[in-house]
C-alpha cells in the first residue's frame, strides 16, 4: 500500500506542528444547517433549524464563553490561576467550565436552584464550583449573589448579560454562518429565543446588515413578556428570558416578537425528536413553536430559519421527560415467552 512517504523516512510527533493540529476551541461555532424533511406547517413553506447542541460542551454558550475569555485575556484582564465567576442558567455555565478548564481558570458558577440538575453534575463534572441562589430570587437574585462573591473574594465577573463579547462573537461568527449558509438562496425570516439576547442581538443584527429583506422574529414564554412590557412570571423554558431586560439584547433588532407557552415549547421540541431524529432542550422546542406560528402565517414558499440553542441531554430530570419511562416497564413484555 502506498503510505504517500516516498523516501520510507519514520515521522515522529515533533514533526507535527501544533498548527497542524485543531484544538477543542476550533469547533467552537460552524454549527449545522439542517432542512425538516417530515414537519411543515402544510403550505409548501420550507422550515430549517441551525443546531446549537453540536458546539463542543453541548450549547449555543460556547461562543460567548470563548470570547469572553478571550477578549479579557487580550485585555490583560485575567491570567490562568485567576478565578472566574458568573450567574447563569447552566448553559454559559457549562461553556464557562469547558473553556476554564482547557486555559486552567478556576471557575465558581451561580445559578438559580430550579434549573436541571444535568447542569449542575456537568459543570462539577469540569470542576466548576456551583453556588445556589433561591428560584424566588429570580435571575436577579443570582446576579446579585455574584456580585457580591466577586466583590469578596476579588474574582473575576465575565457578565454575560453585560458583556459586550457576547453579542459581539454571534456579529463575527452566528451571523456570517448564516449569511454564507443561505448565499444566493431564499431566506425570509430568521427566529430566535432570547436569554442574554447575544444570539438574537449579534446574528440578528449582521442579517439585517445584509439581507434587509429578512424578518427577525424574536420569540419569548408567553407568561413573561418582557419585550411587550408586561410582568415576569416563571416559565419553563430553561435559559430563557430572565426577569430583567439585558444590555446585551439589542430590543430593536426583531420586526415581531411571537411569544410561546411552555407545553407549545415542550410539544415542539418531542415533536423534531420524532418526526426527525433531531434532540433539543425546551428552548429550541420553544424557537421552533414560534416558526411554525410564523411559517403558518407567511407567504407560501417561504424559507424560515430557527436556531435550536441546545441538547436535549441536559433536560432528562425536566418536564421534557415527564412521560418517558426509565423503569422496565415498557417493551418488556416482548421477551415474553421467548426462549433466548
Ligand atoms: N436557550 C438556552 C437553553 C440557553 O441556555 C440560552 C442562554 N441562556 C438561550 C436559549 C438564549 O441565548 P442568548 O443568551 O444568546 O440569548
Amino acid at each position: 500500500m502506498d503510505s504517500g512517504n516516498k523516501d520510507n523516512v519514520r515521522y515522529t510527533a515533533t514533526d507535527m506542528k501544533d498548527e497542524d493540529y485543531k484544538t477543542l476551541a476550533d469547533y467552537v461555532g460552524n454549527t449545522p444547517l439542517v432542512r425538516l424533511q417530515k414537519i411543515s406547517a402544510g403550505n409548501d413553506n420550507r422550515l430549517l433549524v441551525k443546531l446549537e447542541g453540536n458546539n463542543p460542551a453541548g450549547s449555543v454558550k460556547d461562543r460567548p464563553a470563548l470570547n469572553m475569555i478571550t477578549q479579557a485575556e487580550l485585555r490583560g484582564d485575567i491570567t490562568p490561576g485567576d478565578t472566574l465567576i458568573e450567574a447563569t442558567s447552566g448553559n454559559t455555565g457549562i461553556a464557562l467550565a469547558m473553556v476554564c478548564a482547557v486555559r486552567g481558570y478556576p471557575f465558581v458558577s451561580v445559578m438559580a436552584e430550579s434549573f436541571s440538575v444535568e447542569r449542575r453534575r456537568l459543570m462539577r463534572f469540569l470542576r466548576a464550583k456551583v453556588v445556589l441562589t433561591p428560584a424566588a430570587d429570580r435571575a436577579t437574585g443570582m446576579v446579585r449573589a455574584t456580585e457580591a462573591m466577586a466583590a469578596k473574594h476579588g474574582w473575576f465577573m465575565t457578565q454575560q448579560f453585560e458583556n459586550e463579547a457576547n453579542p459581539a462573537f454571534h456579529r463575527n461568527t452566528t451571523g456570517p454562518e448564516i449569511l454564507s449558509d443561505f448565499a444566493d438562496r431564499r431566506l425570509d425570516y430568521f427566529v430566535s429565543g432570547y436569554g442574554t439576547g447575544g444570539t438574537i442581538s449579534g446574528a440578528g443584527q449582521m442579517i439585517r446588515a445584509a439581507r434587509p429583506d429578512v424578518r427577525i422574529i424574536s420569540t419569548e414564554p408567553e407568561g413573561a413578556q418582557m419585550l411587550e412590557g408586561k410582568e415576569w412570571q416563571p416559565h419553563k423554558i430553561q435559559g430563557w428570558t430572565p426577569d430583567f431586560l439585558p444590555d446585551t439584547l439589542d430590543t430593536a433588532v426583531a420586526h415581531q416578537n411571537v411569544p410561546v407557552s411552555d407545553d407549545e415549547s415542550i410539544a415542539a421540541s418531542k415533536a423534531l425528536a420524532v418526526n426527525e431524529g433531531i434532540f433539543c432542550g425546551i428552548s429550541s422546542g420553544g424557537t421552533f413553536a414560534a416558526a411554525l406560528k410564523v411559517a403558518e402565517r407567511a407567504e407560501a414558499g417561504s424559507v424560515i430559519l430557527a436556531m435550536l440553542p441546545d441538547t436535549g441531554e441536559r433536560y432528562l430530570s425536566t418536564p421534557l421527560f415527564a412521560d418517558v419511562p426509565e423503569g422496565p416497564d415498557e417493551g418488556q413484555e416482548l421477551l415474553d415467552g421467548l426462549d433466548y
